[in-house]
């Protein structure tokens, strides 16, 4: 991949650089700036280079529609406080405005395109709609720089089509995400433990097959031990539940176990008898639970042992909290899991958005890691050994 220095002179260039923006939000207020920090770096570095940087992000799902409910408003404005430099959003993607905001920028000026996912080509299935948007935003630039790492396993037109009508390099950021991953892939330490949780059920399971080949142990929480304990047959009530998932699991499930590696699931789960931050709480065991309830976090026993696991490993990346972990009452199991990757001897990697967003709501540092990476679903790709778009088209 080339870097950005390998772009040459850039004074007075047009540099559009996608950024992962994709920050949680309460209403407008950002709960979380990782992200945004993240791609600090890349742009002084742009800026610093003399160069007129254009930023290219997205928020949310607005789905090929202009809705202000996801405006990069919030984000730019929290980019503008962090770089202490005025950062202009364009009222649309690659309209009007968007060229004026351009053809307004002075040498080491920074402005943002609205979300790129206001257009029905950003992530069109169809490679002519991409590439047509593409050619738009390449009309604004003239390179481009890729260090969007939470979005780089999209084949979408700002991050994938783009690369290839401009001089293009990797940010910085995407630098540093691939080396953690390339370590985590290589020869890592072990014993070498993967802890999965959080919500995206249906895409993860599909990692675990891969997993089970790379890891020693797999530890499972969050939402999709539902899936896990219904396989094995177990009650599992109101919870989340890919039904059309479970003989899938029931194969990994003997994969793993002719394989001699291990899967651990929890014993006992926090259970509520509908989803409310303030619901009637009871730990119940994992083989037993009422049809009535779901479940919202592993149990303190389960926690317990989940921590043992990772403790005693030398390599951990762990991605999806282990359950409702915005909610404080469903935060134990996270808590449980974050504290044990930070003792341990070796190299722990926490990814995705909702899971860094957690440690650091917990109360965690950021160097209490090895490495937080801005991305979830392009790490557990990457892990899996999936070929990614958005890297293999800046391959030299
Ligand atoms: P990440 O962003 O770190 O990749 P995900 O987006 O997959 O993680 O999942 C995070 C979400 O999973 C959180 O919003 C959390 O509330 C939810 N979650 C975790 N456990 C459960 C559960 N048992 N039931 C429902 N939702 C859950
Ligand atoms: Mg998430």
């Amino acid at each position: 991949m080339k870097s950005v220095t390998d772009l040459g002179d850039l004074r007075g260039q047009r540099v559009l650089v996608r950024c992962d923006l994709n920050v949680p939000l309460d209403g407008d207020t950002i709960t979380d700036d990782g992200r945004i920090r993240a791609s600090l770096p890349t742009i002084n570095q742009l800026r610093e280079a003399g160069a007129k940087v254009i930023v290219l992000a997205h928020l949310g799902r607005p789905k090929g529609k202009v809705n202000s409910e996801f405006s990069l408003a919030p984000a730019a404005r929290r980019l503008s406080e962090l770089l202490d430099a005025e950062v202009t959003l364009a009222d649309d993607v690659v309209g009007d405005s968007a060229r004026a905001t351009v053809e307004a920028l002075a040498d080491g000026q920074v402005a943002m395109l609205e979300n790129v996912r206001f257009e029905p080509g950003e992530e069109s299935k169809d490679d002519g709609e991409r590439s047509e948007l593409a050619d738009k935003y390449a009309a604004l630039g003239d390179a481009f720089v890729s260090d969007g790492f939470g979005v780089v396993h999209r084949k979408q037109a700002s991050v994938y089509d783009l690369a290839s009508k401009l001089p293009s390099a990797a940010g910085g950021l995407v630098e540093a995400e691939v080396e953690v991953l390339q370590k985590l892939t290589g020869d890592a330490a072990r014993p070498y433990v993967v802890v999965l949780g959080g919500a995206k059920v249906s895409d993860k399971l599909n990692v675990i097959a891969n997993l089970i080949r790379t890891a020693d142990t797999l530890v499972i929480g969050g939402g999709m031990v539902f899936t896990f304990l219904a396989a094995q047959g177990h009650e599992v009530g109101k919870s989340l539940l890919e039904s059309d998932q479970i003989d899938a699991v029931k194969g990994y499930l003997d994969e793993a176990a002719s394989g001699g590696k291990q899967i651990i699931l929890p014993t006992d789960i926090v259970v509520v008898p509908e989803f409310a931050a303030d619901a009637p709480a009871t730990v119940v065991r994992a083989d037993e639970m009422p049809k009535d309830q779901l479940g919202l976090d592993i149990g303190p026993e389960s926690a317990e042992r989940f921590a043992a696991v990772i403790e005693k490993a030398h390599t951990v990346f762990w991605n999806g909290p282990m359950g409702v972990a915005e909610m404080e009452a469903f935060a134990k199991g996270t808590r449980a899991v974050a504290e044990a990757l930070t003792k341990v001897d070796g190299l722990s990697v926490v990814g995705g958005g909702d899971s860094a967003a957690a440690v650091r709501d917990l109360g965690f540092a950021d160097d209490d890691f090895g490495h937080i990476s801005t991305g979830g679903g392009a790490s557990l790709e990457y892990l899996e050994g999936k070929d990614l778009p958005g890297l293999s088209v800046l391959a030299d």
